[in-house]
């Protein structure tokens, strides 16, 4: 297990101001609340979220998410309660904890819902706040790393789940790394014979082609150097996952499966970008139909990159991405590239604002996940994926942490109908998120609602203006029905 220290010292590593004191204190209380819980393979319980925050110090994230993975469990694990936290660290992390108990709280409740059910979760914590997210994806990585100490039925469904939701969620957040792994252990687990194959077939593949990939990447790499363009090349074999997804979009077999290595050169410049795209282009015949370029059209997720196929070397044909050193650093930690950065150093490295953002760097990277999500076009985000948006929908929570989904457009008055009509009959308005509020505001992913209500109110058939639910609807009328009576 990390020590405390160790810990520290690699975020103070990429962040020199991070809170010392702040992740030192979410180690040791964190490490008590948990105490001697253990988990399935039998570690010490902290060990996972202690993981969980090595993990996301791997993607540079700032000193709050990290005591917030730390923090990730305890109000739902142990003792520890929202108001201790916010006490103890303030209400961001609090805040931010609570958005992970709450999606805790939601895969407890809906173990054999849809897939779909399982996207709106993830709306609802990319409503309140993206770093939620980030400790979800780290958390779902951690216990898919260690997935095997799971019994047979939770290792199907976490594998099911991250193979139609938290992959392509990490791909759309830009955190390719990230979705890789995911798929390949998922993959793993739920085609144990395909996976085999795929990976017996790469091993051999391997031994047959040793010295042909360094072979096209020492002529790539000589082709740059003879143009004066100081460029690193590198040859890397595609990941089992995508290589079966291949072979069932294309109908492939093993033995027909040929373009499995892709070739990367990075370089300093855009322009020194094209001049590499012109040197390949010039060497070597193009594949027709493969050239992309998303250097001035970049990818919604900021993804920028040159893409290519050409015959190469010995004719075989060479998948290429050409890149500068910055768009490589996006395209490896996505939306997380830019999460340290202040919001004058976000732009000016990103060059395109985010229209409707808030002032903080979270806010802005809140706004770019948001408008993925709205303009998500299947064939660039959800390409193999059975993942559906679904906008008919709110989903709310009582004070105790209850899900109440209803209809979009419904208000606090539904809302009180929902939980019980006695309730909704002495609704006369509401706190969302802690503000007051009108009977007739519209409720909004992740909002808690608490009701406030009255003996002494007398319901009129007036309320039924108010509200959008059948079920409130009636209920309204009928009580305004006995009020004459
Ligand atoms: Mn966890």
């Amino acid at each position: 297990m990390m020590r405390q220290y160790e810990l520290v010292e690699r975020v103070l590593k990429y962040d020199p101001k991070a809170d010392e004191a702040l992740l030192n204190r979410a180690y040791v209380y964190a490490m008590k609340a948990h105490g001697n819980q253990k988990r399935a393979s039998g570690a010490p319980y902290f060990s996972h979220p202690l993981e969980v925050a090595a993990i996301l110090t791997e993607l540079k994230l700032d000193d709050a998410t990290i005591a917030t993975a730390l923090l990730h469990d305890v109000i739902e694990d142990t003792d520890a309660t929202r108001t201790e936290i916010d006490q103890m660290f303030g209400p961001e992390i609090g805040s931010l904890v609570d958005g992970l108990t709450k999606i805790k709280r939601l895969d407890l409740v809906s173990k054999r819902a849809e897939q779909a059910e399982n996207f709106r979760k993830l709306l609802i914590a990319i409503s309140t706040d993206i770093r939620v997210l980030l400790v979800k994806l780290a958390d779902r990585l951690h216990n898919m790393r260690t997935l095997e100490h799971m019994k047979p039925e939770s290792r199907q469904r976490n594998s099911e789940e991250t193979l139609d939701i938290y992959a392509p969620l990490a791909g759309m957040m830009g955190m390719q790394a990230l979705r890789e792994e995911l798929e390949d252990l998922a993959f793993r687990w739920l085609y144990p014979e395909a996976y085999e194959a795929v990976t017996d077939r790469l091993i051999e593949m391997r031994k047959h082609n040793r010295g042909l990939v360094e072979e096209i990447r020492q002529a790539i790499a000589r082709k740059c150097a003879d143009a004066g363009i100081a460029a690193e090349t590198t040859g890397r074999e595609k990941k089992p996952y995508a290589i079966w997804r291949k072979m069932e979009n294309k109908q492939i077999s093993l033995e027909q499966l040929s373009d499995i290595y892709g070739f990367r050169v990075i370089v300093d410049s855009i322009e020194d970008c094209y001049r590499v795209l012109g040197i390949v282009h010039t060497t070597w015949g193009t594949v027709p139909g493969r050239f992309k370029d998303y250097i001035s059209a970049p990818k919604r997720n900021n993804y920028q990159s040159v893409h290519t196929t050409v015959y190469g070397p010995r004719h075989q044909r060479v998948e290429l991405q050409i890149r500068t050193r910055e768009m490589q650093h996006t395209a490896e930690f996505g939306i997380a590239a830019h999460a340290l950065y202040k919001d004058q150093q976000y732009q000016a490295t990103n060059g395109h604002d985010v229209e409707g953002a808030d002032d903080s760097p979270y806010g802005r990277l809140r706004a770019m996940i948001s408008s993925l999500l709205e303009a998500a076009n299947p064939e660039e985000f959800l390409e193999h994926t059975k993942l559906e948006l679904f906008h008919d929908q709110v989903f709310c929570f009582t004070p105790k942490g209850r899900l109440i989904a209803l209809p979009r457009g419904a208000t606090p008055l539904d809302f009180a109908y929902a939980v019980h009509t006695d309730i909704g009959n002495e609704a006369i308005a509401a706190y969302i998120n802690g503000r007051h509020v009108p009977i007739d505001t519209h409720l909004r992913n992740g909002d808690e609602v608490v009701i406030e209500t009255s003996k002494n109110h007398v319901r009129s058939a007036a309320w039924e203006a108010f509200a959008v639910t059948g079920r409130a609807r009636a209920a309204i009328r009928r009580a305004a029905r006995e009020a004459e009576r």
